[in-house]
């Protein structure tokens, strides 16, 4: 046994899970002793190494996840909201540090969580990257300095395979920006208008969508004033962005309280 923690990532064949493979493999700090896929695909039983198109890593691809988070001290895990919810149960139960990249959850889906963070450390962003999380404290600081005379808009682009609108990362630049405002985001979002809207509402914060080709991530926060605009702007264009944020959460996380943590408690900002 080391002290080096042993890490499982779930959705080992998407485009995140590959990526935090490479990021866990390459990593002095962390071991990789698990990966999960769903049942069914056709990498489960292989070497993920192998799955990946590489060299052999001594690791199989399970459709376990219990078997698997037994072996380990964090899951990190980008996949889909219900199959992260099922995780969220199991890496409880098996005392682990929960990272949590998925995003697309309803409120409920969030709230049933809570359960599982009773009994331990659950480490959710709907952005991983420093550079995005420091991009939030200076919306939610800009937004504060502004009165509603600047309008708010949020702009987001990704790639063609994404599946849920507005982004996770939108969301969160959103709730900063009602933060700094001081009222709460369900009462002045305006989701993507289409058709006779009417003039754009005093206060709202609007949210618009681009999917296309390869885009990584890209997020525009737009503070509109009559005579004056400032953008605030972040460019991903690289995964391993995201996953070193998530390695240094499920690092962060070790001998942690039990309990719910994002980005902001990772990075101290
Ligand atoms: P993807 O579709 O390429 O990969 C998802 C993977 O999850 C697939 O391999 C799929 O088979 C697997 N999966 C689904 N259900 C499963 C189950 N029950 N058990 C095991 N595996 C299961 O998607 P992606 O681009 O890698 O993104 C995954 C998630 O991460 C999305 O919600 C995305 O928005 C989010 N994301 C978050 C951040 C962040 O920083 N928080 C960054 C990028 C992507």
């Amino acid at each position: 046994m080391t002290h080096i923690p042993g890490i499982v990532i779930t959705g080992a064949s998407g485009r995140m899970g590959q990526m935090l493979i490479k990021t866990v493999t390459d990593s002095d700090h962390a071991r990789l002793v698990g990966v999960v896929e769903r049942a069914g695909h056709d990498w489960i039983g292989q070497d993920v190494g192998e799955a990946m198109g590489g060299q052999a890593l001594g690791v199989s691809v399970t459709d376990d996840p219990l078997e698997a988070f037994a072996q380990a001290q964090a899951v990190i895990d980008f996949t889909a909201p219900e199959a992260t919810l099922e995780f969220a149960a199991l890496a409880a139960q098996a005392r682990c540090v929960h990272v949590i990249g998925t995003t697309g959850m309803t409120d409920e889906q969030i709230a049933a969580l809570e359960p599982a963070a009773r009994h331990a450390v659950i480490v959710r962003a709907g952005n991983m990257s420093l550079g995005v999380n420091l991009l939030v404290q200076l919306t939610k600081k800009v937004a504060a300095a502004l009165d509603e005379d600047f309008d708010i808009e949020i702009i987001e682009g990704h790639h063609q395979h994404k599946v849920d609108a507005p982004s996770g990362t939108a969301l969160m630049l959103g709730e900063a920006a009602a933060e700094g405002r001081g009222v709460n985001l369900t009462d002045v979002s305006d989701r993507g208008r289409d058709g006779i809207t009417g003039a754009r509402k005093r206060g709202d914060i609007g949210f618009h969508a681009i999917r296309g080709g390869d885009i990584v991530g890209e997020h525009d926060v737009l503070f509109a004033a009559p005579g004056e605009r400032i953008v605030l702007r972040h460019l991903a264009s690289d995964r391993a962005i995201f996953a070193r944020g998530a390695l240094k959460a499920a690092l962060w996380g070790q001998g942690k309280a039990p309990g719910q943590y994002d980005m902001v408690d990772v990075l101290g900002l």
